[in-house]
């Protein structure tokens, strides 16, 4: 278990008034007039906290567009001047903080091509020590939730305590409607691990297509999530990057109006007793299913004993075909979704071959 981080409350540098926190703005500076009235629109939403623009692009492959750079720090400038948001922007190098600093950029987020190496992360961190600027960290671009965790721990490390996640999805080599897959449950373990983090939804980078932006920032809003980062941009089909996921910024604001934020909780007293009743049954039937893997186990290492003692092997592939079929199939009248089952079962059965080489080996050890 990780020590949780010295992490500050959201509102010690943002004010949302109790909202969700709301950053949007352009995949990419690319001009003073694209940007300068993509935050104008944006402004006038009165719901955005942020503004996001990429200064620095960094590309999977080469030959795409990668950024203004220097050139487009003054545009945030001025549009900062004008509207009074505070302005967001990806860094990837000392040399980017030190000119993100230069121009007055007021949050400073680590890209997911980024947080996938060590040595960058922990390069951005030394820039950063004695500096207080908060940090947003997205997850890295494949699912290894120890290298998220990591670059916290160095970047935190560096004394930055305006900390939070930026959860994008992942690449998981896997076909999907999404351009990255969502993976919940990475930023939920995220979280167990630093409780005080908040999580902050890119549904822009999950999604890919503009078509899924709307269920997306639901189910994040539905997990409770602290904020959303969308891509928004004055004529998106002809933005230099990330043209098929962004939104005009009157589009953005109609998703907004549309998103339900559910309360955490209610006072009402009703309300109160059914949560209680129902996390006691939830709790027993853990138990139950707790107990029940148990004596599973100790069936298997009965079983494992007799077939050392009778020198049969171990792993025999007609039983566990026939256990993966006939456990779906029972999942499945009960309204389970197969895979779910089947991953349950992967996870057994590995326990399962654990536990019976051990008690080979321990024969091996004994002979
Ligand atoms: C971006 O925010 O435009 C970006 C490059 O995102 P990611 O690091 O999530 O790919
Ligand atoms: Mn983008």
């Amino acid at each position: 278990m990780k020590v949780d981080l010295t992490v500050e409350p959201l509102n010690s540098w943002i004010d949302t008034s109790g909202k969700p926190l709301i950053i949007a703005g352009p995949c990419s500076a690319e001009t003073e007039e694209q940007v300068v009235e993509t935050v104008r629109q944006l402004k006038a939403l009165n719901a955005v906290h942020v503004i996001r623009a990429g200064v620095w692009k960094p590309r999977t492959r080469p030959g795409s567009f990668e950024g203004m750079g220097e050139a487009a720090l003054p545009w945030l400038q001025t549009a900062k001047a004008e509207t009074g948001l505070p302005i967001a922007v990806e860094v990837a190098t000392p040399e980017h903080i030190e000119l993100a600093l230069k121009y007055d950029i007021d949050v400073l987020w680590v890209g997911a091509r980024t947080t996938v190496n060590p040595f960058n992360v922990q390069e951005i961190a030394d820039a950063l020590r004695g500096v207080d600027v908060p940090v947003l960290i997205k997850n890295p671009v494949n699912p290894d939730l120890a290298l998220w965790v990591g670059a916290f721990e160095r970047i935190a490390g560096a004394g930055i305590t305006k900390l939070a996640a930026i959860h994008r999805g992942f690449a998981t080599g896997e076909t999907s409607k999404y351009r990255n897959v969502p993976m919940w449950q990475m930023a939920i373990e995220l979280k167990s691990i630093f409780p005080s983090l908040p999580i902050i939804g890119d549904p822009s980078h999950m999604a890919g297509k503009r078509a899924y932006l709307n269920e997306l920032s639901q189910m994040a809003m539905d997990l409770n999530y602290d904020g959303l980062i969308v891509e928004s941009h004055i004529d998106p089909d002809k933005a230099w990057s990330d043209a098929a996921q962004q939104l005009t910024p009157t589009a953005f604001g109609e998703m907004l109006d549309h998103l339900e934020i559910r309360q955490v909780d209610s006072p009402n007293r009703e309300f109160q007793t059914f949560m209680e009743q129902s996390r006691r049954s939830i709790d027993n039937v853990d138990r139950q299913m707790v107990e029940m893997l148990a004596a599973r186990m100790a069936l298997v290492e009965r079983l494992a004993e007799y077939k050392r003692d009778n020198n049969v092997t171990l792993f025999q592939p007609e039983r566990w075909k026939e256990i993966l079929q006939t456990r779906t199939e029972t999942g499945k009248k009960l309204g389970l979704y197969p895979e779910l089952v089947e991953e349950i079962y992967k996870i057994i059965h590995m326990e399962s071959i654990r536990k019976q080489t051990e008690i080979m080996n321990n024969s091996t050890q004994n002979a």
